[in-house]
């Protein structure tokens, strides 16, 4: 059956400015990271993706070597794009990204401007696409001048084949040189990618107010610890899960007995919100105004549904707020 996107799905969304941009974002954005590459079902990834856009998420978040293969979530949005999400297009923020290895030889990974303009370009055939909406430098890469890099992202922009620029992975102190240098170029660095969750919170040490001042959105990645931070492992590991994929970045040691109880007890918090695990864990993210969205993944359109209504409660007590880091402390991953 041919696909029309739900005609109220404005109004269940909330949509939230990034930075100082002209930009709005879904408060809850999803990232094609696992679960959408050439080892998955495609019927499960078209169901997931529409049924994010049919409830407002108009952000999807890919990179060069997402998959696996790497690449094959960019073909696998690239086969949507070109049939049910064809007339959506200008209701859509696709971002891509680049510095992970891709392809071997000097020029297929790391900061240089050789590199990131060829696999943008690539990026944008295997999405079927003119332009992407935002850009990113995936990781800091030491060894190239910065004005390299930030120069790639430039180009870019005054090539039409991104509309805006962002920064993954960056530290405060890089943050501050690479939007520096952006500003001086006239692109301004609009979002910030960096990992962010109950379990992981370097930002708060000094990023999230560099990207305060310096008007720069926050797009919180892996808000549930990967899968940590929901129901998945309160119990065992369940066969399908990341943790039991061969290919799954969140490895078994990362769930360690002090770290499970103290799940446990954040579930409790959260039933007593009346929220499941995951939606507090992405409506604790959303508290913070500097965080534009959070950005999840998802293997199933159940978990989608279940976290999109973390939406429906955002606010948070001192005493849960307490609590939370409370648990939290001692379990906290690098
Ligand atoms: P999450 O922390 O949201 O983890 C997603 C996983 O959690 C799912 O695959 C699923 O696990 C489980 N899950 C999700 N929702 C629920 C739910 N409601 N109930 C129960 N379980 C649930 O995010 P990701 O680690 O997937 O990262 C999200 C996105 O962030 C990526 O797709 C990517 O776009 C971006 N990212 C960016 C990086 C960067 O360097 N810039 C690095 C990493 C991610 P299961 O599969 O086991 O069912």
């Amino acid at each position: 059956m041919e696909y029309s996107a739900d005609q109220s799905r404005y109004d269940k969304m909330i949509y939230r400015r990034s930075g100082n941009s002209g930009l709005l974002l879904p408060a809850i954005s999803l990232g094609l990271w696992h679960n959408f590459g050439s080892v998955d079902i495609f019927d499960n990834i078209l169901k997931m993706l529409t049924h994010a856009f049919d409830n407002g998420i108009t952000h999807f978040d890919l990179a060069n070597n997402y998959g696996p293969e790497a690449g094959s979530a960019e073909i696998n949005f690239g086969r949507v794009l070109s049939k049910e999400f064809k007339p959506y297009r200008d209701e859509m923020i696709i971002s891509t990204k680049a510095d992970y290895y891709v392809w071997p030889g000097p020029y297929g990974e790391w900061g240089s401007k050789k590199y990131l303009v060829s696999s943008l370009d690539q990026s944008l055939l295997r999405m079927g696409l003119d332009y992407v909406d935002i850009f990113y430098s995936h990781r800091p890469d030491d060894k190239t001048p910065l004005e390299e890099t930030m120069g790639a992202l430039d180009l870019v922009v005054r090539q039409g084949k991104a509309l805006y620029v962002g920064i993954s992975n960056y530290s405060a102190e890089q943050t501050q040189k690479a939007a520096a240098i952006l500003n001086d170029l006239g692109t301004p660095c609009i979002i910030h990618q960096p990992r962010y969750s109950i379990l992981n919170c370097w930002v708060e040490k000094d990023l999230r107010d560099v990207m305060g001042k310096r008007g720069i959105g926050g797009l919180a990645f892996s808000p549930l610890a990967q899968g940590l931070l929901t129901n998945r492992y309160l119990k065992e590991i369940p066969a399908d899960s990341r943790i039991s994929k061969e290919h799954g970045f969140l490895k078994k040691e990362s769930l360690t007995a002090d770290r499970q109880n103290a799940l446990r007890q954040l579930n409790e918090v959260a039933a007593n919100r009346g929220q499941s695990l995951a939606q507090m864990s992405i409506a604790w993210l959303l508290k913070d105004p500097r965080i534009t969205s959070v950005l999840v993944g998802a293997s199933s359109v159940a978990q989608l549904s279940d976290s999109l209504k973390s939406l429906k409660n955002i606010e948070f007590s001192n005493e849960e707020l307490k609590l939370i880091d409370k648990i939290s402390a001692p379990v906290m991953m690098v």
